[in-house]
């Protein structure tokens, strides 16, 4: 299976041809993904997102990964959801060390009509910051995602997270034909798709196929795929769930980057339990978005300087987001956290 002789954009792939991607030898695997990358993307640019937590804890859903699910007894808190001017502060403290995107997540089956004003305003406050927006809220129906679009909103995250095959062992509060439609309806009214899903739940390497082939045969590529790796929480029915092999993880992200060659890969979840070598792996194989921040929704996030060290060390720049209005001013604080990586990086050397 060669990528590279194929048309670049395909929405027509077979369960066969990405299997056969999947089964490949890693370093051919990791080259096609490399050069394709190449092709559509600056290699050592990677785009920061922040993520802000806007109503956490008692979901009704069951999804068997969530620690933000009320059937599951995780000693999480339970918060309301956050005033809009407390969203807008946090989006400047984002902004301020380096985000483009600021991405608000409430754990909500969906959004209810009384909430809908508090959330169009948050939209309207962070864009009116010069920030991109990303919002997850559940499912939406079509009203409520063109009220979102209205608003300024410019991405929807609602992820597939696995394959259809395997998805009943997960959830099963809402249907794989639910998640489908609320995607249809965000791009009904004009708003980039951020979807992806989890891998490590005890799924198969065909159900991670299952999972990619769904995304890329799409008729338009999300333009953001965040690949998830699980994150184990106490409390949880996957709380024991054995380790994935992290070559099965990159190997994911690489064959997400031949399948939707033009979409932003994001390093999502579960970035936290992978060392720098595995991270840089990941950039390796084509990922080329990350969350920053203390926390990633509810579970933790390596912290957003140890990101800039990070990057540092590769040589690589956090992506501009290109349509900004103050661009200058985004640059200086992208500037800036780095510098100020370098120099926690300094101190360090002379601590030890
Ligand atoms: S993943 Fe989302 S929908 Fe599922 S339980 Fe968690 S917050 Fe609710």
């Amino acid at each position: 299976m060669n990528a590279l002789t194929q048309p670049l954009i395909r929405h027509d792939w077979t369960r066969a041809e990405v299997e056969a991607l999947f089964a490949l030898p890693f370093s051919d695997l990791m080259y096609q993904a490399q050069t394709l990358h190449r092709q559509f993307f600056n290699p050592n640019e990677v785009q920061v997102s922040t993520l802000c937590s806007i109503k956490t804890g008692a979901c009704p859903e069951d999804c068997a990964y969530c620690p933000q699910s009320a059937r599951y007894d995780t000693g999480l808190e339970r918060e309301k959801l956050m005033a809009v001017e407390k969203v807008i502060e946090e989006a400047k403290a984002a902004k301020a060390s380096g985000a483009t995107r600021f991405c608000m997540g409430a754990a909500w089956r969906s959004p209810k009509g009384k909430d809908m004003p508090y959330v169009t305003s948050m939209v309207q406050g962070v864009k009116s910051l010069g920030l991109e927006t990303c919002m997850t809220l559940g499912m939406l129906d079509e009203q409520q995602a063109q009220t979102l679009a209205e608003a300024g909103l410019d991405y929807y995250n609602h992820n597939l997270d696995t394959s259809p095959e395997f998805y009943g062992d997960i959830i099963t509060t809402r249907t794989y034909e639910d998640r489908l439609n609320t995607l249809a309806n965000v791009r009904n009214a004009g708003m980039k798709v951020c979807c992806g899903g989890i891998v490590g739940m005890g799924e198969e390497e065909s159900d991670r196929a299952g999972l990619l082939l769904q995304l890329a045969n799409m008729p338009e590529h999300p333009e953001s795929v965040p690949v998830n790796m699980l994150v184990k929480v106490e409390g949880t029915p996957l709380a024991d769930q054995a380790d994935l092999d992290p070559f099965d993880f990159i190997r994911t992200i690489a064959v997400a980057r031949i399948l939707m060659p033009q979409s932003h890969v994001r390093l999502s979840a579960g970035r936290e339990q992978m060392n720098d070598q595995m991270q840089a792996m990941a950039f390796l194989a084509g990922a080329n978005s990350i969350f920053y921040g203390e926390k990633l929704l509810t579970t933790p996030n390596p912290e957003a300087n140890k990101d800039m060290q990070l990057f540092k060390r590769l040589g690589i720049k956090p992506e501009a987001y290109e349509v900004h209005e103050d661009e200058e001013a985004q640059q200086a604080a992208i500037t800036n956290q780095l510098q100020e990586a370098k120099l926690d990086q300094f101190f360090y050397k002379v601590a030890n």
